[in-house]
């Protein structure tokens, strides 16, 4: 959810980011106050009631080409006012920008190490968002007679504490 295209670091950084778009970061964006609704469906949002009437759509967001946001100057006010704590800590000097990309290169590694333990689970579903495959995999009856099916469900517990402690750390903070 880049906030400002013409910042150097912002178009440094997100275009080999994407972790606030795909579902790694966020299952779901709600609008603010300003959104245009109609607008935004028009542009390809999906959006669902979420409750005391708001309006959210889910991630993976389907504007999201992969790299960049495909409605980057249309897009809901969240988004507009979303910067991760890389952006934060490059913008103050606190952190290079190659010291960042090495952050996010990490991160996309452990999202996708997560990814692949779920697909080995059958669970499939790619657009669904990060958070709700991995609650539908833990749920899922185990056979304990199945060693391999239990050890999967560890190591799959196991990737997304590794991934949760980083992007806590490094985007969320
Ligand atoms: S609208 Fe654009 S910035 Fe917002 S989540 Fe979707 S792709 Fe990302
Ligand atoms: S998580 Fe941060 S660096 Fe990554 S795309 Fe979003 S704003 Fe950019």
């Amino acid at each position: 959810m880049k906030k400002n295209a013409l910042d150097p670091v912002v178009a440094r950084l997100c275009p080999n980011c994407g972790l606030c778009c795909d579902s790694t970061l966020f299952a779901d964006v709600e609008l603010r106050a300003g959104d245009d609704a109609r607008r935004l469906e028009q542009l390809g949002l999906v959006l669902a009631p979420k409750g005391r009437g708001r309006l959210a759509f889910a991630q993976p967001c389907a504007c999201f080409g992969g790299k960049l946001c495909g409605i980057y100057g249309d897009r809901p006010r969240r988004c507009r006012l979303f910067e991760c704590g890389l952006l934060k800590r490059v913008g103050l000097g606190e952190l290079t920008a190659s010291a960042a990309l090495a952050k996010i290169a990490a991160a996309r590694r452990r999202a996708a190490a997560v990814r692949e333990r779920l697909r080995s689970l059958g669970q499939q579903d790619e657009q669904m968002a990060l958070t709700h495959r991995y609650a539908g995999a833990m749920s899922a009856p185990v056979d304990l007679s199945d060693a391999a099916g239990v050890a999967g469900q560890g190591e799959l517990m196991l990737a997304v504490s590794e991934l949760m402690e980083l992007l806590q750390r490094d985007f969320l903070s």
